[in-house]
């Protein structure tokens, strides 16, 4: 019985992307969403677009990626750390959604994507890098959705999905985005007491909303559907807060601002996103 149980798991596991701007942002901001996909038992890729250099440390900093991400149970072959000249780290560099959708395209084949979370418009912090994330997420879905509309073979997409799918030829998957969202600086610093401010705002709980939603008659459910609720993952472990050991291994990283903000962010303990929709 559990032989063919694990078998059909196996056969239908999903795979989520997490596209990030930095080494670090992974368990900084997105640790309670990441371990919700664990307990979904997701294939979990980690993109990350620039290896942290602004202060030549971008080496080390991915190495610690690694195994921030490894705490996080996600294996070091599924961390992808970018290094373009022109998707360098900096509150000065602006990326273009050209070069971040072009990075998405080969990504999202090489490892027959379904779903991309990253960060919203205003990337947390407002850090540049973010936002440009973002806009470049938000490029590769459309330039997706336009092909899939027309039914284009998009590039080696098609055989991978065959292969691994076992699709008619030529059928385009749906790819769903979900943004994290950013708060104010009152509700980002409140701990986990956020949860209960998300929950008056309508937040929903995440993992019966996700479990639910991916169990619906797929594409037609989350495209005609007009509703857009605010999905919620959330950690209530307190000391230390789940992403206290993945950020230990950014050793780089570890002034004393970082463990203040790892304690008393509520992206320690709640993330809240909605799924992206296109115009
Ligand atoms: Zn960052």
């Amino acid at each position: 019985m559990d032989y063919f149980k694990k078998k059909r798991d196996a056969s239908v596991k999903r795979t989520v992307a997490f596209v990030i701007a930095h080494p670090d942002d992974e368990c900084m901001f997105f640790t309670p969403t990441i371990l919700h996909y664990k307990r979904m038992e997701y294939n979990i890729i980690v993109l990350c677009i620039s290896s942290g250099n602004q202060a030549g440390l971008g080496r080390f900093r991915s190495i610690e990626l690694v195994k921030s991400c490894n705490e996080l149970g996600i294996p070091g072959k599924n961390v992808i750390v970018i290094d373009w000249p022109t998707l360098q780290d900096g509150m000065d560099q602006h990326w273009t959604a050209a070069d971040v959708a072009s990075l998405l395209e080969e990504m999202t084949t090489r490892y027959a994507v379904d779903e991309i979370v990253t960060f919203d418009e205003w990337g947390v912090s407002g850090h540049p890098n973010h936002c440009d994330t973002h806009r470049g997420v938000i490029q590769f879905l459309q330039n997706y959705q336009q092909a899939r509309s027309k039914n284009l073979p998009h590039t080696h997409r098609k055989q991978v999905e065959d292969q691994k799918q076992n699709k008619t030829a030529g059928q385009m998957k749906e790819i769903r985005g979900y943004k994290l969202e950013t708060v104010g600086i009152i509700r980002k610093y409140i701990g986990i007491w956020d949860i209960w401010v998300s929950k008056l705002f309508g937040a929903i709980d995440g993992d019966s909303y996700h479990a639910k939603h991916n169990n619906s008659t797929d594409s037609s459910s989350s495209s005609h559907s007009n509703s857009n609720p605010t999905i919620m993952y959330t950690s209530t472990q307190l000391f230390p807060p789940c992403s206290y050991d993945p950020m230990k291994q950014h050793q780089t990283q570890l002034v004393w601002f970082r463990y203040l903000f790892i304690f008393l962010s509520r992206y320690s303990y709640i993330n809240t996103l909605t799924e992206i929709k296109l115009n």
